[in-house]
């Protein structure tokens, strides 16, 4: 069921260090709808029932009050149709990079999990508004992950479970340019590099019979 699953992605995401107290929350389409976590309650407490419906119009159906957020899950899922689930984590590593309004370059071929050869940042505005989710969406032109602004992460996927593990990709890259930076200026791929990881990314894994 989805809502059980909503609690457990957030229960991992908090278990794995993404998130805690009431930071961050998770968005999954329903077939003309979506789901996201109320607003202010922590992974702990979190309840299937808690989930909030809402419409792409913003209006709640039935009741509770939707994640802060709901303008950017709503947003994404309407603007990208390929997308099921989105995250939104305050991570360490993602964080302080945010925090830097640094975006994350090529320096890792797995940078390509997020879609391009670079993980946008947005500039910083206020948690919550149009506006945060207006520049959310143009960062995530592309891309499947973006930064943003002194705040955060959004990591996006097919399904709750490859949205989850998007952004503790995300978040384990950012670690390893942090980490990298510590030593000097990481060697960066090029966009031809970058285009080779991207295709043999195409046939990567187990294919599925068909
Ligand atoms: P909510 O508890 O309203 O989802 O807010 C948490 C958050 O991360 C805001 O950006
Ligand atoms: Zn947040």
């Amino acid at each position: 069921m989805v809502r059980q699953a909503m609690v457990a992605a957030v229960r991992r995401l908090s278990a794995l260090g993404l998130n805690r107290g009431t930071s961050g929350n998770v968005g999954v389409r329903l077939a003309q709808s979506f789901l996201v976590t109320p607003s202010g309650v922590g992974a702990e407490e979190l309840q299937p029932d808690a989930m909030v419906e809402m419409d792409f119009d913003g209006a709640v159906l039935g009741q509770g009050q939707p994640s802060s957020e709901w303008r950017i899950h709503r947003d994404i899922l309407a603007a990208r149709a390929e997308v099921g689930a989105v995250v939104h984590t305050h991570s360490r590593y993602a964080t302080t990079l945010a925090c830097l309004q640094r975006g994350v370059p090529a320096f890792h071929y797995m940078i390509a999990a997020a879609g391009g050869d670079s993980i946008r940042c947005t500039p910083y505005v206020l948690f919550g508004t149009q506006e945060l989710s207006d520049l959310a969406l143009q960062a995530l032109d592309g891309r499947k992950a973006c930064l943003l602004g002194n705040h955060g992460m959004l990591a996006l996927g097919a399904d709750l479970k490859a949205a989850v593990a998007l952004a503790v990709e995300v978040e384990a890259l950012c670690e390893q340019y942090w980490s990298a930076l510590q030593l000097g200026a990481p060697k960066l791929l090029g966009k031809r590099q970058m285009q080779a990881v991207l295709e043999r990314f195409k046939t990567y894994g187990q294919r599925l019979q068909d």
